[in-house]
């Protein structure tokens, strides 16, 4: 039988990875948080000290860079040239490379072949940008989170993360390659006025009535 996606995508600080990683705990399915391999190229980026708007540097960089995406305890990991960045992803350097270095094509492409993989093994609940439109577009299994602007910059400042979520957005909503849109069917959740539960219950309850998840 053919493995399960369920794609979840929003803006930054809407809360997806949370609710992602949840829904994935209740059904037993695993995390991956596609965010995580395009911070760790930025990661990568920052430590080569190269200027991401220059496209050659970037693809040079790419052509001698090796991703490892596996699983570890239900949760997706991601190796770059064998080395796991950790706490490194969340770092401001890799917080305002990010998104420019997303806006790159080639470094989508070989992103989005090591996110469809995981479905050659097993079930997954992927967070990102474009897993409804583009990762995983047949997947009948899509949600977007939204929160205000407000809610989601304030979530940042409570998490003590400097991250300009407006820059990202404005970048990640306006690229040519894979745009944040929500997906054409896609549930949509605005999370301004939710805790993580009520969310979660809003994404299990619509997986019931589409007859994935039993009562
Ligand atoms: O999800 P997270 O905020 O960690 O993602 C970091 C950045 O990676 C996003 O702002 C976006 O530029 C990029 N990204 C993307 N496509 C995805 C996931 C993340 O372009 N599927």
């Amino acid at each position: 039988m053919k493995n399960i996606a369920i794609a979840i995508d929003g803006p930054a600080a809407s809360g997806k990875s949370r609710v992602a990683r949840r829904v994935a705990e209740d059904l037993g399915y695993v995390f991956v948080n596609s965010g995580a391999m395009y911070r760790a190229f930025a990661w990568q980026a920052v430590q080569a000290g190269i200027d991401v708007t220059d496209e050659s540097q970037v693809l040079t960089l790419l052509a001698d860079t090796k991703f490892e995406c596996g699983e570890c305890e239900g949760v997706g990991t991601v190796l770059v040239n064998g080395v796991d960045p950790g706490e490194a992803l969340t770092e401001d350097a890799v917080n305002s490379t990010v998104s420019a270095i997303a806006t790159y094509p080639e470094v989508r492409e070989r992103l989005v072949a090591a996110q469809r993989a995981y479905l050659d093994h097993c079930n997954v609940v992927m967070e990102g940008r474009d897993i409804g439109t583009v990762v995983f577009a047949d997947t009948p299994y899509k949600f977007y989170i939204d929160a205000s602007p407000e809610v989601r910059a304030q979530r940042r400042k409570a998490q003590g993360i400097v991250d300009s979520i407006a820059d990202r957005d404005r970048q990640d909503s306006t690229r040519k390659a894979s745009p944040l849109v929500a997906a054409e069917g896609a549930e949509v959740v605005d999370s301004s006025e939710l805790d993580l539960e009520q969310v979660v219950s809003r994404v299990l309850g619509k997986l019931r009535e589409q007859g994935l998840v039993s009562e």
